[in-house]
């Protein structure tokens, strides 16, 4: 993108901030970049911002030995709220993401980007997004003139992500790209370079690490609360079907099970644990003649060493029936999630001894839309120039950590890892708030 393209977006989305209230929406900070170096962007636009809502106080109703449910949501008001456009109508987006923005409280949905144009009329006419803000593949570098869209939701095939992106950040918009970030770690990065050169943001949707349930055995893993950790071990896999779909195209997928559902056992335990692994040692097999598994694999099974000495055992498949599952073995307990990744219905798991007795607890908090928070904290960023919970560095060290155990696969050795010491070292620096 070229420097007065730069300058007159940036001009215009704070002109636009300006005249509707909004946080100034151009990003001046680069993304992954320490969130403390985008602050005094942040702040020389603090002005601009409408005061954040504050929740509205109630009255108690129940003892004070009873479940608490937090403070009263804030929504901003609708004409004030971030656009996002989204690229690519099939299952996700239909089934989970637009449905979502009704539990939004920052985003709302201002555009769609399809191949299908009768698809796309039919949606747009359904989530009352205008025929202005439709727009097909060819035509996708022209939304950098919908002023209605701030951010860019990418839900296409996995080899896709790379040339939205680029397009995306070119046409000055923020990007909020689906898991796995992309096929490989070269792509990744490119990525993460072209959001940078755009001065846009760049987030990975690990929906994971914006729910409550999660964040609470996050909270239970940092601070010790049952000990140390020793041992995460996680499953994630389904039985898939038509041999002929993009997941098992190697070009549109750039693998099987492990960077479709294996991604959210490895990102959930650095996510847990907030550290890097330093050694990965994996195997894959792939049932022999079956169609499925011509291009990507079908299994793999991988271990990998923490810092801190806490190991992790790992399954992924998509020859066995649906389990979506992680246990944290601590000292003094263990607890987990089954179902630790579906998209509904989250189960919490706890035990622990006491005395004579082992208890088995399933701790609760209040059901949330994950993609709804997701897309939330990627509008508090845009309002409030921070840096993305998970950037794009987030998805680029996944790849390499993927990279490595097909390489381990591959070779039957142990794979190396640079040894990382820092916490948290590839997410943004600001939490997230749950509940906005
Ligand atoms: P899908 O096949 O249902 O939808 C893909 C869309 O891309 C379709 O609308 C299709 O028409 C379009 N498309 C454009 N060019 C295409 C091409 N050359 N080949 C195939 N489709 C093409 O896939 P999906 O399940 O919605 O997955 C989309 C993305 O979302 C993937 O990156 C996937 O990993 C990710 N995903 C994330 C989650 C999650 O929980 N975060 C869940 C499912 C999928």
């Amino acid at each position: 993108m070229s420097e007065p393209q730069d300058t007159d977006w940036t001009r215009r989305k704070l002109l636009t901030a300006a005249g509707q209230g909004l946080v100034a929406a151009a990003a001046l900070g680069a993304p992954g970049a320490p969130a403390d170096a985008q602050q005094p962007n942040a702040a020389a636009q603090s002005a601009k911002m409408p005061s954040p809502p504050s929740p509205i106080t109630l009255d108690e109703i129940n003892a004070p030995t009873e479940q608490k449910h937090g403070a009263t949501p804030t929504p901003m008001p609708p004409d004030q709220r971030v656009g996002f456009a989204v690229v690519g109508l099939g299952h996700l987006t239909l089934n989970q993401i637009l449905p979502a923005f009704g539990e939004c409280k920052r985003a709302r949905l201002t555009a769609l980007v399809s191949g299908d144009k009768a698809k796309a009329s039919q949606v747009a006419a359904e989530y009352g997004v205008p025929a202005s803000g439709v727009y097909d593949y060819a035509g996708y570098d022209q939304i950098k003139n919908n002023p209605a869209v701030d951010v860019i939701y990418i839900v296409l095939p996995n080899g896709m992500h790379e040339e939205y992106t680029v397009r995306g950040a070119q046409a000055g918009k923020h990007i909020l790209c689906e898991k796995p970030m992309a096929n490989t770690p070269q792509q990744a990065q490119h990525m993460i370079e072209a959001c940078r050169a755009a001065q846009v943001k760049l987030m990975i949707a690990y929906r994971i690490q914006y729910e409550p349930h999660n964040k609470l055995a996050q909270q239970w893993v940092r601070s010790r609360q049952f000990g140390a950790v020793k041992v995460i071990e996680a499953v994630n896999g389904q039985n898939q079907g038509d041999p002929n779909q993009w997941r098992h195209k190697k070009a549109l997928a750039g693998g099987g099970s492990l960077p479709d559902v294996g991604l959210y056992d490895l990102n959930t335990t650095r996510y847990l644990l907030g550290e890097e692994p330093y050694e990965v040692m994996g195997t894959a097999y792939s049932t022999p003649h079956d169609p499925r598994f011509r291009e990507v694999e079908e299994t793999v099974l991988w271990q990998m060493k923490f810092p801190s000495g806490a190991l992790f055992n790992g399954t992924t498949g998509y020859g066995f029936h649906e389990c979506r599952r992680y246990r944290v073995l601590a000292e003094k307990a263990w607890f987990g999630m089954d179902p630790a990744f579906s998209y509904n219905g989250l189960r919490m798991e706890l035990s622990q001894a006491q005395g004579m007795a082992e208890y088995r607890q399933s701790p609760s908090l209040d059901p949330k839309n994950q993609f709804a928070l997701e897309m939330d904290h990627m509008a508090e960023c845009v309002r409030q120039n921070k840096t993305p919970y998970t950037p794009g560095e987030e998805g680029l060290q996944d790849h390499r950590i993927m990279a490595a155990i097909y390489e381990s696969a591959r070779t039957g050795k142990a794979v190396h890892l640079g040894r990382i010491d820092t916490l948290d070292t590839f997410r943004g620096k600001d939490r997230y708030e749950t509940r906005l």
